[in-house]
């Protein structure tokens, strides 16, 4: 297991004080899909994007970015590997410009002119169809450009494994469309996605698989959404009664 995935760990235990928000999770994903991980609140979905970006050193485990084996809780070994996490709040200073939003946290930005970074990060945000002018304020934008800008930073650095946490959970209805064919663009570029979710309604619109976590457990996964059944989905989710 594991062969050939962007991304596999097990037997992944993170702990905090007495609560075990992770208990020997062992999981793999395939390279160039949309992995949804749900779970319900307190399941260990935020937890575990943490471990997968650095964020968060497991007690014990082994992960391996395209079968190269990572000690785990390094930002920076994660980064370089090519991972990067967009939070649920995002990141980025709100008075920053999109310009320097897109520039914020890339190398060696002091050696390049300002038209040769703009080279660097605009095709970025046009791959997106984010639509924003680069003076603009972040604060002053609508919450779906200001996490367009979020995603579109995070591939300056090119990412291949991206994660977004509960990336819905600020958006309307419409926003989340849109968040949607943003992802199925970074899909159709080759870079791996996971997608922490909780509604199964947007896993089976957007997911080619699915992961399910439970009490810091993995309940079953990852399951091929095509053909899921909704409800199948809800009782793993849930659980026994
Ligand atoms: P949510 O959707 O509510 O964010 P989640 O599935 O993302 O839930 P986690 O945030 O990973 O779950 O939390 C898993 C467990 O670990 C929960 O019981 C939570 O209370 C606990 N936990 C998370 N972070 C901490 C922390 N920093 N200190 C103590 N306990 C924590």
């Amino acid at each position: 297991e594991g062969e050939g995935s962007v991304f596999s760990c097990r037997g992944v235990t993170v702990r905090y004080g007495d609560v075990v928000a992770l208990a020997d999770v062992g999981v793999a994903f395939e390279r160039g899909m949309i992995h949804a991980v749900v779970g319900q609140n307190g399941a260990g979905k935020t937890t575990f994007a943490r471990v997968v970006a650095g964020l968060v050193r497991p007690e014990t485990g082994e992960l391996s970015i395209d079968g190269r084996v990572l000690s785990g809780g390094d930002v920076n070994e994660a980064r370089g590997a090519g991972v990067e996490l967009v939070h649920q709040s995002f990141a980025l200073p709100p008075s920053f410009t999109v310009a320097e939003a897109m520039q914020f946290g890339a190398k060696g930005g002091g050696l390049y002119t300002k038209s040769m970074l703009e080279k660097r990060w605009q095709p970025h945000l046009d791959g997106l169809d984010v639509k924003v002018a680069a003076k603009r304020r972040i604060r002053d934008l609508p919450v779906e450009t200001q996490q367009g800008v979020e995603i579109a930073r995070a591939l300056v650095t090119d990412a291949k494994l991206l994660i977004l946490d509960e990336p819905t959970a600020v958006l309307s209805p419409e926003g989340a469309q849109k968040l949607f064919e943003r992802v199925r663009r970074l899909k159709a570029r080759g870079v791996t996605v996971i997608l922490i979710l909780h509604k199964i309604r947007e896993v089976l619109a957007v997911a080619d698989t699915v992961t399910v976590l439970r009490g810091g457990r993995l309940v079953e996964g990852p399951i091929p959404c095509e053909g899921v059944d909704a409800g199948r989905l809800a009782e793993l989710i849930i659980g026994p009664a």
